[in-house]
């Protein structure tokens, strides 16, 4: 193996295969960088040493496939490379076989500009030669091998599930398969195998685990992809610690496998202080919360300011990032996306100018919620219109603790905490890793989610997680009567502000299960036409179970600091879900068409 090679080796005979990474012709001697996955090997070809194997690797290029055969020897002292493991040796040849020509290349992998990404996809063969994209995939093996034999070494059974099945509500749209024997009908690829790990329970396998292919059709950003993979996990008899203990040790294993030892149990929050102090579900505690200042201002300034007095008034600290010219406060206007008529105030020292006492205020209130001088950081209000209705009444969630009129107020700011976040990373450093887990890495559980959204689109409650989610016990009287205050037992992993995972404890009644089916609005005739065959499992002695999945894909992506979920998958696939490679998706032959039954429109 090519990255083997070491001075031990000098006097030894050495076979190595490998491409040619580079040749450097000499005349006399003609140098080539050998490379497998392993690393690269400096190979001599020495005209007057052996003037055949010289004449022969005359003709190498770039990428030919090579079987180079000879002895080790150690480099003379100035040739030594030490920035290569194999840098103190070369294998002088005494055999060369050519086991493979190559064309020349659209791009080498050892490329310092990287070709664009079309390229790279269209030529992924070539693309995964690269070293990056070879450190990227040997990091998901390892990382899937430590999840699945931390969780074999638990007890969990790995357990395959169907991908041709009917479709399960994860709440995108399913790839359909058609059916050529029941023409007509199409099984639907699974969105994950929900049902079917809540039917392992039901079947006996107490803890069931899977690394499984999901496929969800939406609109593709940047961290999705029509086919990703999760650790999927259920199990019976558990409280929701169970379930987090079990993650934690996955995650533990899967990390240490990439070098970093986390500190586990994560803290935990509650769904409704997460939005009130960081204004987003998944906190990024990295950086400072949010605080609410509305009382630093009198009544009167309320008003002058035009703002919404009955809305919190949220202050976003952004560290070190210093004075910032008019220019720079203007780029953070497109920035700021409001949301239910919420305002930002960029120029806080004009507020400090007219409103001196408010001023000091909110400095010294910030300070004391963070403990550190506020002088230099860049301090942003995000605050509710006067002009807007701060609590609708008549909105079916208005009760909750944190209203939809507030829930707004707290998520433009929330938005725009990231984004200031990301657009001055480089002056508060604090996305850089540091090599200490504990700052690089902040996990975090956030807990008892509400059980259901309204939809204002649809007028109608929709699950916010999924129709399978246990609401809390005490909250099961307010199912129908106030379905806003119900709290889901479900849960995220969420790590430094990107969601990791999500999982619930599940309803394992069929009596309840159909009240909720009944609660999203779902009449008996369409819960029985759905998920009839479920309703009837759980009339069998159902235990109680409860369960997680997390993105294999991104867990990979935050170890590998990669940018893109595309840096981690051999085979993905485009924005408009295409892969370039194999040219997919396709038409494809009438006669498959008719076979299936199937005609198609065109739009
Ligand atoms: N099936 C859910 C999902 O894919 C996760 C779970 O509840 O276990 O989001």
């Amino acid at each position: 193996m090519c990255g083997a090679l070491r001075a031990s080796d000098a006097g030894k005979k050495a076979v190595l295969m490998g491409w040619v990474n580079r040749r450097r012709d000499l005349g006399q001697i003609i140098f080539v960088d050998l490379r497998d996955r392993t690393g690269v090997a400096q190979v001599v070809c020495n005209a007057e040493l052996n003037a055949a194997v010289h004449k022969k690797a005359e003709e190498l290029r770039n990428e030919f496939v090579i079987a180079a055969i000879g002895t080790v020897k150690k480099r003379d002292a100035d040739t030594v490379n030490a920035n290569i493991p194999t840098g103190e040796v070369e294998l002088v040849l005494d055999e060369l076989r050519i086991l493979n020509v190559s064309k020349p290349l659209p791009f080498l992998p050892g490329d310092t500009v990287l070709a664009n990404e079309e390229m790279r996809l269209k030529y992924r063969y070539l693309d995964l030669r690269r070293d990056p994209m070879q450190f990227n995939i040997e990091l998901r093996h390892k990382v899937a091998i430590a999840i699945r034999d931390y969780l074999s070494s638990q007890g969990f059974f790995e357990i395959e599930t169907p991908f041709m099945t009917r479709s399960t509500p994860e709440g995108a749209r399913d790839y359909l398969v058609p059916s050529r024997v029941q023409p007509g009908t199409f099984y639907a690829l699974p969105q994950s195998p929900q049902l079917f790990k809540q039917i392992l329970m039901i079947s006996g396998f107490d803890k069931y685990f899977q690394i499984v292919r999901c496929f969800r059709d939406e609109d593709l950003r940047a961290d999705r992809q029509p086919e990703f993979t999760q650790i999927d996990l259920e199990m019976s008899y558990p409280q929701p610690e169970r379930v987090w203990e079990t993650v934690e040790g996955f995650l533990a294993a899967a990390f240490k496998a990439a070098g970093h030892d986390i500190k586990t149990s994560f803290p935990r929050m509650d769904y409704d202080d997460a939005i009130r102090r960081y204004g987003i579900d998944k906190p990024d505690l990295r950086l400072p919360a949010l605080t609410d200042v509305r009382d630093c201002f009198t009544a009167e300034e309320l008003q002058t300011l035009a703002i919404n007095k009955d809305l919190p008034v949220l202050a976003i600290r952004t560290p070190k990032v210093g004075e910032l010219s008019r220019k720079e406060r203007d780029d953070i206007k497109p920035l700021f996306v409001s949301k239910g008529g919420a305002r930002v105030f960029e120029d806080f020292k004009r507020i400090e100018n007219k409103h001196p006492e408010a001023g000091a205020k909110i400095r010294e209130k910030i300070r004391a919620n963070t403990g550190d001088a506020a002088a230099t950081d860049l301090i942003v209000l995000v605050v509710g219109s006067a002009q807007t209705a701060s609590d609708v009444a008549v909105h079916p969630a208005s009760k909750r603790k944190v209203t939809p009129a507030e829930m707004q107020i707290y998520a433009s700011a929330g938005l725009l905490r990231v984004a200031l976040a990301q657009k001055y990373a480089d002056r508060h450093g604090i996305f850089k890793k540091t090599g200490d887990p504990a700052q690089d890495y902040r996990f975090l559980w956030v807990t008892n989610f509400p059980m259901f959204e309204y939809d204002e689109g649809e007028k109608r409650w929709m699950a916010a997680h999924h129709p399978f989610t246990s609401p809390h016990e005490e909250d099961m009287d307010k199912l129908e009567s106030d379905p806003a205050m119900v709290r889901a037992l479900a849960y995220d992993v969420v790590l430094n502000g990107t969601e990791l995972g999500s999982g619930s404890i599940r309803i394992h009644r069929q009596d309840i299960q159909s009240r909720i089916f009944q609660a999203l609005g779902m009449t008996k005739e369409e819960a029985s036409s759905r998920f009839g065959f479920f309703l009837e499992a759980l009339e069998y002695g159902t235990p109680p179970h409860g369960g997680i999945a997390l993105g294999l894909d991104r867990i990979v992506m935050i170890l590998a600091g990669a940018e893109s979920l595309r840096e981690v998958i051999p085979f993905p696939k485009t924005a408009a879900a295409k892969d370039l490679m194999m040219e997919a998706p396709t038409p494809v032959a009438e006669g498959q068409l008719r076979e299936l039954g199937i005609g198609v429109v065109k739009k």
